[in-house]
């Protein structure tokens, strides 16, 4: 099924020769402060001087206004048109939706702070970014969220500026609940369903599998709305060859922004008639007299998980490990767990949840977004230094707080029947999140789910090393899926991965080129990099594939002798490349055919999907 909006080129049309008023408003203000360079070129975006990622390890800065926050499909069009007329003078322009800025990659932007002359515009592509933050869409009838009573199975409509803590208000309150969630809740859903991020439900794939459809606006104005029946001969005929095995949903999901503007998502909910329809708990893995580690992790995984789907175990697992603990302490893996309760015992309506207002979080451009941060500085610094030899004290003891906290946590939003729990401050951290393929999901799978723990553990468990992790490893199982760009992609959907997190605290203080300052905190920085770099061979040969929207490519397989390199390198990308085969290059294809002009292709998406040399290391 498809709903091509037909009306859109005549729209398109008549708004080339309109200009707006709030348009108007905003060039008057560009005069003003010296911004507007006359004629066709000018911009009407706000004037954002720096963006930067929730880890900062990502900063755009500009004098230019760049940065655009359209409320309605007029305002959005409008965006696109003035990119159109501003590429006539930078061929080179590209346009990126900012979320609420999570991502590690340059997904969004590239760090632009070591290129000294910002106005070379082949170090310093131009851009526009467009936040959805305030968007209100016709598919919302202007609404935020809306149910959709038009299928047979429970799903709701939103703009895709709406943060997931605010859709899961929204559900309760219309008594629906996700299928999945990730730990956060503070993440935009064009943001979360543009990368491979997913939830604790063992038996669901990635989050964006479990929406129904997209409708993305294209360079040109007009939209698409892409279903998991949509074929491609019907949106795109040009592209009619890519469409016998591969379906449009495919490159949808995970899209990398590659395609165009989600403009709105219709996403497949479950019922959650009473807030005790979910419930939630914390446990430690028990120790029952195992001889191995493997042994006693296998237990109790497998009595968490159960056979999956047939109620014995957990539906939604997540689990948090502390590798200097002896498995005896029973305090080295934590467990935190939710299970859906069909006909619970107890049955309260669930209560009226007070509203987010994410249009106003945003503040025009200058935030706070996203995830709740400790003051930048102190604790990173804490952090930073309990990560090498001299720092073992510090580490083991914010290991254990680490643990307690979040048990604690947990369990007070599980006393509020609240499923996103990741509310707490912290520093600014980096992840390096893989999916590694699983055999089944019985002790031969869970074998391997714990080798790959242990390629971690084993390493900061020697004494001597140069680098040491600080904060607790997570790890989820997802089910796999038919995603082309996804880490879970795989031929048969009854496969399972485990997911696992690894994270290292990043000094505040840093050069134009992302280094850190101090000589002694730049060979720290190198043994940071080099550990995270043998970690990942270790799980790439484990046929792992990196979660899109955190870091990865530490080292270039190309450099044997070489222990690390910088995140990202062109050689990582190219054998990720290889590695992902017919899927990527389906989806490269994808992305010629709906974007042909490459609006939608940034520096970053350009190198990943191999068509210049590496700039973003
Ligand atoms: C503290 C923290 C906790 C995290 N926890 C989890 C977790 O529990 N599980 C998990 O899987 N991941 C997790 N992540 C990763 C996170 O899910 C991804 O980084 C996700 O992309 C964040 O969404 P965002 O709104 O911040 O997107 P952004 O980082 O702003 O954008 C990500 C990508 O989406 C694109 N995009 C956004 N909106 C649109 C749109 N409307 N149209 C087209 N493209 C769009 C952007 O252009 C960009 O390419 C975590 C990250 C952090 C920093």
């Amino acid at each position: 099924m498809i709903s091509e909006q037909s009306q859109a080129n005549n729209r398109w049309e008549m708004q080339k020769n309109k200009v707006p008023a709030w348009q108007w408003v905003t060039r008057i203000f560009s005069k003003w402060i010296g911004t507007d360079k006359g004629g066709t070129s000018s911009k009407s975006g706000l004037l954002l001087q720096t963006w930067q990622n929730w880890s900062k390890n990502i900063v755009y800065e500009s004098n230019e206004p760049y940065y655009f926050m359209p409320e309605d499909k007029t305002q959005l069009r409008e965006v696109l048109l003035q990119a159109e007329r501003e590429r006539q003078n930078h061929p080179n322009l590209t346009v990126r939706v900012s979320g609420q800025r999570h991502s590690q990659p340059p997904l969004v932007v590239h760090d632009n702070r070591n290129v000294v002359d910002k106005s070379d515009v082949v170090e310093n592509p131009p851009v526009f970014l467009v936040d959805m933050s305030c968007y209100a869409d016709d598919a919302t009838g202007g609404e935020r969220l809306l149910v959709d009573t038009s299928g047979n199975s429970p799903r709701v409509i939103m703009n895709s500026g709406v943060r997931e803590d605010e859709l899961e208000i929204f559900l309760k309150n219309n008594d629906l609940m996700m299928k999945t969630v990730t730990a956060g809740g503070s993440f935009s859903l064009g943001g979360i369903t543009a990368v491979d991020a997913h939830g604790a439900t063992v038996t669901e794939g990635i989050f964006a599998e479990t929406v129904y459809s997209f409708t993305i606006m294209k360079a040109n104005g007009e939209e698409v709305t892409i279903d998991e029946n949509t074929q491609i001969a019907e949106i795109l005929p040009e592209c009619a060859s890519l469409g016998d095995n591969w379906s449009p949903i495919q490159f949808a999901r995970v899209s990398l922004g590659g395609l165009g503007i989600v403009t709105s998502i219709k996403l497949n909910v479950q019922p959650r008639p009473y807030q005790e329809t979910l419930l939630g708990g914390t446990e430690w893995f028990t120790y029952s007299g195992e001889s191995t580690e493997q042994e006693y992790f296998v237990n109790n995984t497998s009595r968490l998980i159960g056979e999956p789907g047939e109620g014995d175990g957990h539906d939604r697992l997540e689990v948090f490990f502390n590798p200097y603990q002896e498995m005896s302490s029973s305090k080295g893996f934590l467990a935190l767990f939710w299970d859906v309760q069909e006909d619970p015992g107890s049955q309260t309506d669930n209560p009226e949840a007070e509203d987010v207002n994410v249009c106003g979080d945003a503040n025009n451009g200058e935030g706070p977004y996203g995830s709740p941060i400790l003051p930048y500085g102190f604790a990173q610094s804490i952090g930073w230094e309990a990560q090498f030899r001299e720092g073992e004290i510090l580490r083991t003891g914010m290991m254990s707080i680490f643990m307690t906290v979040i048990e604690l946590i947990v369990g007070r939003r599980n006393e509020d029947y609240l499923e996103l729990w990741y509310t707490i401050q912290v520093p600014p951290v980096i992840f390096m999140s893989y999916f590694i393929p699983l055999s089944d999901i019985g002790p031969t799978g869970l074998g391997k789910a714990w080798e790959a723990l242990n390629v971690v553990a084993e390493k900061v468990r020697r004494e001597g090393q140069d680098f040491y992790i600080t904060g607790p490893m997570e790890f989820r199982f997802v089910k796999g899926g038919d995603t082309a760009m996804s880490g879970t992609y795989s031929g048969n959907s009854d496969t399972y991965f485990v997911n696992l997190d690894l994270l290292g605290f990043i000094k505040a203080d840093r050069d134009n080129k992302n280094n850190v300052i101090e000589l002694n905190d730049q060979q720290r920085y190198e043994a940071m990099l080099d550990f995270f770099a043998a970690v990942e061979k270790e799980w790439v040969a484990m046929d792992g594939f990196p979660h899109h929207g955190k870091m990865y490519g530490f080292y270039n397989p190309n450099e044997p002798e070489e222990p690390s390199n910088r995140p990202f390198n062109e050689g990582f990308l190219q054998d990720l490349r290889e590695r992902r085969g017919e899927p990527q290059e389906k989806f490269k294809e994808f992305c010629d055919c709906i974007d042909p002009n490459k609006i939608f292709r940034n520096k970053y998406l350009k190198t990943l999907l191999g068509e210049v040399e590496n700039t973003v290391g």
